[in-house]
């Protein structure tokens, strides 16, 4: 097709199918954005940052420092990045996403978290996202944490492992319970499976989670990793709940 039909084709296209914002409704000039009200209701997270868990620093305190929450509590995994806050269209995104299975969002979700996790992907990362139970993916139908890790695999190299990391028992929703209840709900939860352990050896694996909310599964997943051979353990997700209870540290009681 010459310039100018396929022009006045993607005109005719865009009369009757116009582009819309990933999360609103309002029309857009390109496909898998956000409108710029959407875009300016996200609260990114940015540089300068903290280097083991991605929070933003309100000035520039050098490359490479840490956080004082990281100081206090060092997480059991090496560094997190997020995308941004869970609020505003960023937790429409991950809502929509998983519980009004539109996996087409996953598309544009993941190639920002590409974005923001390049300094933690690599060629031969391994991307394991965060399992969902047997019975919830049942009724789900999908693992909206495997859709981004596949993307970003696909997209950022890495070898995307979705079966390497299985959740052996339901656990009960993090949020609401004590650190103590949260650590009890997810112990044991995680498990490599036994037929792919020489898999992981030496390996560095970048987890996958839509949010990071209380860092408890984060956690015990890291350590299920590591545990069982991983050299190291990045963690790449969308969105990052701002909670003042998170529980992403290796002290000795962790699960
Ligand atoms: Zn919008």
């Amino acid at each position: 097709m010459t310039a100018i039909p396929r022009a006045f084709a993607r005109l005719t296209l865009d009369f009757l199918l116009p582009l819309r914002c990933v999360s609103c409704t309002s029309t857009v000039g390109t496909p898998d954005s956000l409108c710029p009200d959407c875009w300016q209701k996200m609260s990114f997270m940015e540089k300068p940052w903290c280097e083991r868990l991605g929070t933003p620093f309100s000035y520039d305190v050098g490359e490479g420092a840490w956080s004082p929450q990281a100081i206090a509590s060092p997480p059991i995994f090496d560094r997190l990045r997020s995308v941004a806050f869970y609020d505003g269209p960023a937790r429409d995104l991950v809502v929509a996403l998983k519980f009004f299975r539109r996996r087409e969002l996953a598309r544009p979700m993941g190639l920002w978290m590409c974005r923001t996790g390049s300094e933690i992907l690599r060629e031969d990362s391994l991307i394991v996202p965060v399992p969902l139970h047997w019975m919830r993916l049942l009724s789900r139908r999908f693992n909206q944490s495997a859709d981004l890790a596949r993307v970003i695999a696909r997209e950022c190299g890495g070898q995307f492992e979705p079966g390497l990391l299985k959740r052996r028992k339901k656990t009960r929703r993090q949020v609401g319970l004590s650190a103590k209840a949260r650590q009890k709900n997810v112990r044991s939860a995680f498990c490599i499976d036994p037929e792919r352990i020489g898999q992981i050896q030496g390996r560095h694996v970048v987890l996958i989670d839509d949010v990071i909310t209380t860092g408890s599964t984060i956690a015990v997943c890291s350590k299920t990793l590591l545990s069982a051979g991983a050299a190291s353990v990045d963690v790449l997700t969308f969105a990052f709940a701002d909670t003042s209870n998170r529980s992403g540290s290796a002290s000795p009681d962790e699960p």
